[in-house]
């Protein structure tokens, strides 16, 4: 006897569907799962077993074959338990679409409207009494169903307000196999997903930051709007408690508002991550990773032995920060190249290569020297000139050169913590972020693939940076000066640029190029 469940597998952060052929003869009992399951789906024969005989169902102690077609596709993850539970009992005649003694006599109807297993893609894993477990990536599953235009698609309950954002397609939510088996054999309902994305994008949640609740440090705020506007990376340099993790976490609250499609990718990753919170439907703010300097390159860019979206995936769309800098192990920073470069990272494995959207800010921080104090008023710098020029050699030199912005964030004098007036909140600044980024829009329609001012390439720059005679001269000036290389002079005027974008002005003016160079702290002279 042969049945067949469609469920699905995710690859990447998209699902394919997987057919579940469930066949059953005589023979001395056996469980075998061909089609290149891995860990997790083989140890689902001891849950499926069990869970079925929890739910008083008949478990056949007969030869027993499961399939998961297409076979050269690597699966994992426990998302087959259910599927694999129901096509043994539709092959035992224990459920509904099951070829049944007297199914084929045209005289009894077997339809009666009730759902077909075959409309339906489903994904569940089973606990051993069975009942139905959250698993990853519900979104992408939800969506590959409603793309092969399928009737619907059965999830775990739990994975419901994740999965049901996708409209066009019934999206029901299981707490159990029984459960399941009765929507199929007795048309007894599922929970249905009612959940209207472009309602829950519309009521936006709060954040838990805002950029009004730093006093002083105005140089440094001016900095995160600048880079936020032009989507510059930033490093920050200055001593413990100077509040640069504090800075670094309300720089998404500054970035523009998310667009729905931008929030679904997010969604997307975070899904297959496995990382959406209970009852969790929509990521619609921007994210904030901040990764401890021991994370390991596969922890921060993806991989593993069942791939998972890293760090920098999870950051999609948002911010990575990445805390006392050059305390990150050399190999792991060296990987951040591909992604910063091309949005994305590449994952190969011996059979497959996926890949996960990687497009992030990138915000860094780090002391000025070893023991933190060099340059403090406050406080003596217990370190020697040979230690501070190691602690700063740590930095490669490929990573630095895409960070355009690095300022100084001195300790925050006792006077300006104390006043009460309080800053300007993250919405007046996300304001003016949105103007800029508008204006960089409309300037680079029509060049492919290029946003925002950071991304600028030479030819570029000599295209959209037009400066005046008089900013021209006072950047030759910088250069000489602060013998600035030609990658330096670059970002000078990228930075000028975005400068230019938030002032509302068409050509970079002497201003700007001034304002520009201070944000370039590493370039200068060391005291
Ligand atoms: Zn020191």
């Amino acid at each position: 006897m042969l049945a067949r469940v469609r469920s699905a597998a995710v690859l990447g952060i998209d699902a394919y569907l997987v057919d579940v052929e469930t066949d059953i003869a005589n023979g001395l009992p056996s469980f075998t799962t061909v089609g290149l399951p891995q860990g997790a789906v083989k140890e689902g024969r001891e849950r499926v077993g069990a869970a079925l005989a929890n739910s008083d169902f008949v478990f056949p102690l007969k030869r027993i074959t499961v399939n998961l077609a297409p076979a050269d596709v690597r699966k994992d993850g426990s998302a087959f338990d259910l599927p694999i539970a129901l096509g043994i009992l539709a092959a035992t005649g224990q459920l509904n679409g099951a070829p049944t003694p007297g199914a084929d006599d045209p005289s009894i109807d077997r339809s009666n409207d009730l759902p077909n297993l075959h409309d339906y893609v489903i994904v569940g894993e089973l606990g051993l009494e069975g009942d139905v477990r959250p698993v990853r990536g519900a979104l992408p599953v939800a969506l590959a169903a409603r793309d092969a235009g399928l009737r619907g698609v059965v999830v775990p309950l739990q994975n419901l307000p994740e999965a049901g954002v996708v409209d066009g397609i019934a999206v029901l939510g299981a707490d159990s196999l029984t459960s399941v088996r009765r929507f199929f054999d007795e048309g007894t309902p599922l929970r249905r997903a009612t959940v209207d994305a472009r309602r829950l994008f519309g009521s936006r949640v709060p954040r838990d930051v805002d950029l009004a609740e730093i006093r002083g440090q105005e140089h440094a705020k001016r900095a995160l709007e600048i880079a936020a506007a032009g989507s510059h990376n930033l490093l920050m340099i200055g001593p413990p408690g100077s509040g640069k993790t504090m800075l670094a976490r309300r720089l998404p609250t500054i970035l523009p508002e998310m667009t729905l499609d931008e929030a679904l990718e997010t969604t997307k990753i975070h899904s297959v991550a496995g990382l959406m919170p209970p009852g969790g439907s929509l990521v619609t703010t921007r994210p904030f990773r901040a990764p401890h300097h021991t994370i390991s390159d596969a922890g921060l860019i993806g991989g593993g032995t069942y791939p998972r979206p890293g760090e920098v995936s999870l950051a999609h769309r948002g911010v990575l920060f990445l805390d006392e800098l050059p305390e990150f192990r050399k190999n792991v920073l060296e990987v951040l190249r591909q992604p910063l470069e091309d949005g994305y990272v590449t994952i190969s494995r011996a059979a497959t290569s996926l890949s996960y959207p990687a497009q992030f800010m990138l915000g860094a921080a780090m002391n000025p020297c070893p023991c933190g104090y060099l340059g403090d008023p406050g406080r003596a710098c217990t370190c020697g000139g040979v230690a501070v020029s190691r602690y700063l050699a740590r930095l490669s030199g490929p990573l630095l050169d895409r960070i355009d912005i690095h300022i100084e964030v001195p300790a925050v004098p006792y006077r300006e913590l104390s006043c009460d007036r309080s800053g300007e909140p993250s919405a007046v600044v996300r304001e003016r972020v949105n103007g800029a980024r508008q204006r960089q829009l409309k300037r680079f329609a029509g060049r492919e693939g290029l946003f925002a001012n950071a991304y600028m390439t030479p030819a570029d720059l000599r295209r959209f940076c037009r400066v005046t005679d008089q900013a021209d001269a006072l950047l030759k000036t910088a250069i000489v000066r602060l013998k600035l290389s030609a990658r330096a002079y670059h970002r000078v005027l990228k930075i000028a640029r975005t400068i230019a974008d938030l002032a509302e002005s068409a050509p970079i003016l002497p201003g700007h190029v001034s304002e520009a160079v201070q944000y370039r702290s590493l370039d200068r002279p060391r005291q």
